[in-house]
């Protein structure tokens, strides 16, 4: 059971008190990289989740009435306290998601940042007074509160996904349900706890951990109270909850899958190139939505790049997470690494060649060796399915038209990267990838100052910056008359 410490809550927490499921179900949480079970968590469903739906309604009059600067207080407060519990988060971190410490401990100060980011941002939720189309009148615009919201989010980032959409949702004045994924409730649980001790009044923020994702997703996008959900997750199920928000036209914020592509011009740094590869494609063992997914390097100088990426690759260490010096950990589960190992196949049988890796690796059942496959082609699954593992596919291009083309010839449009030191080029280049985020000279792009989220059908909604507060806000006019004399 979980020995890293005694303070991870493992229950619901329902209008500020901490209960188990009215079932008495539980459901055990495993570290990926020894398959031990390391808790056991109430298994909540339907009713736990009605019950936080009403203590979120019940709390949303007072938290919304409270002045913006008191709920930036609480916010701040939490995120120095996230800071300063930085080892204790991603201890527990690391054991239910199995990422490298370092990482998880960077994961939870990234969480912060939202927090620290939405507490200032609390007190910038300016209206508007417009001139009206006559001078007896004038326009006023309001910004207020979207009211209760919902969140279900992803194993891969378990602690910063949800603190980003609280931080965002609370500043704003909205209360939250939260739906964590069943892989990893422990890192929610437990910032929850600190946002307790930081001051958040019971009701405000409430986490409703269960295996039964679709019963409580169905209770959470039925529900006339919940005026909002915002998603993190595989386009797949952001689909089906798009279409179960319909009925009650809630408002929805999507961040959906990704298939990065990852440009390589014949004018690029190399060294920064190969320097913000490794960290786009290698952290989180690859699982995350803007890892590079498709790589296209010009073909005057695909292969000097694909040997000096093996080498980087195959040098990458190995291990569970809490590891010395592990770069590398488990997946996060058997679907999961038998879904890479499908892909890794499949690139195989049509044409690919393995440069590095290719295999299981012996430090567990859930840990693959980094990959460098190259020679891909558009239709293998690596260049049209998100990976989420650590395999790089690497295809050559010829000019710039080409590599825009095979680069926005996907579904998805969350991130995507080139390099160039051509200035001209990385605005060309730039303004025609159909992306949401584009990093030009930059492997890692992701930060609380600025708006994360897609286009066409990696979603809608931003995260982030200052555009993020207003996925939970609502518009109100109010037209004043009768000002003439
Ligand atoms: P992943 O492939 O990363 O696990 P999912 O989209 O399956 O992505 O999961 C993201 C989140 O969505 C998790 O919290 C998961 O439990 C939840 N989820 C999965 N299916 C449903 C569903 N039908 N309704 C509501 N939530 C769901």
């Amino acid at each position: 059971m979980l020995d890293v410490n005694q303070t991870v809550p493992t229950q619901a927490l329902i209008g500020g008190a901490w209960q188990n499921a009215d079932t008495g179900r539980r459901f055990d949480v495993r570290d990926p990289a020894t398959g031990h079970v390391i808790a056991s968590i109430a298994d909540c469903g339907e009713q736990e989740t009605r019950d936080a739906i009403a203590a979120a309604d019940a709390a949303l009059a007072d938290w919304s009435a409270m002045p913006a600067a008191g709920r930036a207080a609480i916010l701040r407060r939490w995120a120095d306290l996230m800071i300063e519990r930085a080892d204790e988060l991603a201890r527990t971190l690391t054991r239910e998601n199995g990422k490298p410490l370092a990482e998880a401990r960077g994961e939870v100060m990234y969480g912060a940042s939202y927090l620290h980011w939405f507490s200032e941002e609390a007190t910038r939720a300016y209206g508007d007074v417009i001139p009206a189309p006559g001078a007896d009148r004038r326009i006023l615009v309001t910004r207020s509160p979207v009211g209760v919201c919902a969140a279900i989010t992803p194993w891969n980032f378990p602690n910063a996904m949800l603190v980003r959409k609280a931080a965002a949702a609370l500043a704003a004045g909205c209360t939250l349900v939260a739906k964590p994924a069943a892989e990893t409730p422990l890192s929610a649980l437990l910032a929850a706890r600190i946002g307790i001790e930081a001051g958040l009044p019971g009701g405000v923020f409430n986490i409703v951990p269960g295996t039964d994702a679709a019963a409580i997703g169905a209770v959470l996008t039925a529900s006339e109270t919940v005026r909002k959900l915002s998603f993190t997750g595989s386009t797949g199920v952001g689909r089906k909850l798009i279409a179960q928000c319909a009925p009650t036209v809630k408002r929805v914020s999507m961040e959906l899958g990704g298939n990065a592509p990852f440009i390589v011009f014949e004018d690029a740094d190399l060294d920064a190139a190969l320097d913000g590869l490794m960290a786009s494609k290698f952290r989180n063992s690859g699982q995350t939505c803007v890892c590079a997914n498709r790589i296209f390097v010009h073909d005057s100088v695909k292969d000097e790049f694909a040997g000096r990426l093996a080498e980087r690759v195959a040098a990458l260490t190995v291990g569970p997470g809490d590891q010395d010096g592990a770069e590398i950990g488990p997946l996060i589960s058997e679907a999961a690494f038998a879904k890479v190992e499908r892909m890794v196949s499949d690139a195989l049988a049509k044409g690919g060649r393995v440069l590095t890796g290719g295999a299981k690796h012996p430090a567990g059942d859930l840990f693959y060796q980094p990959t460098v496959i190259d020679a891909v082609t558009a239709d293998m699954d690596v260049m049209r399915e998100e990976i989420f593992g650590p395999v790089a596919p690497l295809a050559g291009f010829a000019t710039e038209a080409e590599a825009i083309e095979l680069a926005n010839d996907t579904e998805h449009g969350l991130a995507a990267y080139l390099y160039t030191r051509d200035l001209g080029r990385a605005w060309r280049v730039g303004d025609a990838l159909h992306y949401g985020m584009v990093g030009i000279n930059e492997g890692v792009l992701s930060s609380a100052a600025a708006p994360f989220g897609g286009v066409k059908q990696s979603g809608f909604g931003r995260e982030g910056s200052r555009y993020g507060l207003d996925d939970y806000l609502e518009i109100k006019y109010m037209l004043m008359g009768g000002l003439s004399a």
